[in-house]
């Protein structure tokens, strides 16, 4: 169970509400590449956000980090750090630093790393940054960190250099840097796909480990539904930049609601049957479905072509966006 839901009225870490993104077409409508996301992150919650390539999962990890890549711009939507709204993190009238109150973790480490400085001034840099620590202390805790994240003789690797690093102990400095300034919010973007599944499975482990110890808000990002099943307290499907399932980890995997979802699940369980049961012919109209799966879905009726679903609670903490939610998979 997540720290702060035993915690009465504690504020979420994050709350996002209606966040929107949309890219300029030529010639056309804008395309909204996030569609009003709702999400809240409570304090030693594991959120992992599950979805295909191009849903928008990075998207959001960047719109959180006032990062949106290229010329994406935000429509519309607030955002609580702690219960205090922000307009934008990192500006200077923010109170909410990139670095330090969120942090983000990425697949590649090696490009995260600095390949001319050593490891301890990596990490001092930012504690000395962040933190406005003097040097010896700053390496005091530089150290700390290399011992919570496992590294081996940690004394020595402060003056190692990145290329002297194998992939899973330059994943495990990365998250070092991450989480050296306590942040409330880390976002791991796929952050552990590189690596091969017994290094991927300790990194996580540690992750897991880190974010229950430490009380910090995550986000796991994630195309790997498999990751979310043994690592999440909670899954968030997104599909074409929508949220259309939020539940509890045994609630989704006892029984997903959204068509969507059981597609995964699908995958998921490897099964060639319940995927081919769950592809829906293609949609023979011209004009686009209200619901952004309707193509897609084997459930689709004619409702689904006219009214696009809200996303509405259908049990205590459980959302799903679809006017037929799936009740059992047979
Ligand atoms: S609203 Fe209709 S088309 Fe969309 S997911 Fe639900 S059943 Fe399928």
């Amino acid at each position: 169970m997540a720290l702060a839901r035993t915690i009465e009225n504690e504020a979420p870490v994050i709350a996002l509400r209606n966040l929107t993104v949309a890219y300029p077409r030529y010639g056309g409508e804008p395309r909204t590449a996030l569609a009003g996301i709702d999400l809240a992150i409570d304090a030693g919650e594991m959120v992992g956000l599950v979805g295909e390539a191009g849903a928008g999962k990075t998207l959001l990890a960047r719109t959180i980090m006032d990062a949106i890549p290229g010329d994406g711009r935000l429509v519309c939507g607030e955002m609580d750090y702690r219960g205090a709204p922000i307009s934008r993190i990192g500006r200077d009238d923010s109170p909410v630093r990139p670095g330090r109150d969120i942090a983000m973790i990425v697949s590649n480490p090696r490009n995260e790393l600095n390949p001319v400085l050593t490891v301890g001034t990596q990490i001092t840099n930012v504690i000395r940054h962040h933190l406005r620590l003097g040097k010896a202390e700053a390496r005091e805790r530089a150290l700390q960190m290399l011992r919570a994240v496992a590294i081996p003789d940690p004394e020595r690797r402060l003056d190692a250099w990145p290329h002297e690093l194998s992939g899973g102990m330059a994943q495990r400095v990365v998250i070092a840097i991450a989480l050296a300034c306590n942040p409330g919010l880390v976002i791991s973007d796929d952050a552990t796909s590189a690596l091969d599944v017994t290094v991927q499975r300790q990194v996580l482990d540690l992750f897991k480990a880190l974010v229950e110890d430490k009380g910090v808000a995550a986000l796991l990002i994630t195309r790997d539904i498999a990751v979310t099943a043994h690592y999440c307290d909670r899954i968030v499907i997104l599909y074409d930049g929508e949220v259309v399932e939020d539940a509890p980890r045994k609630a989704f995997f006892d029984r997903p609601h959204h068509p969507y979802s059981v597609l995964l699940m699908a995958a998921f369980a490897h099964s060639v049957s319940l995927r081919r049961q769950w592809t829906a012919a293609p949609l023979k109209t011209a004009a686009s479905p209200a619901c952004r799966f309707a193509e897609r879905c084997v459930r689709r009726q004619p409702r689904c072509i006219a009214e696009a679903p809200a996303l509405r609670d259908v049990a205590p903490g459980r959302r799903v966006r679809c006017h037929f939610p799936v009740e059992a998979v047979a």
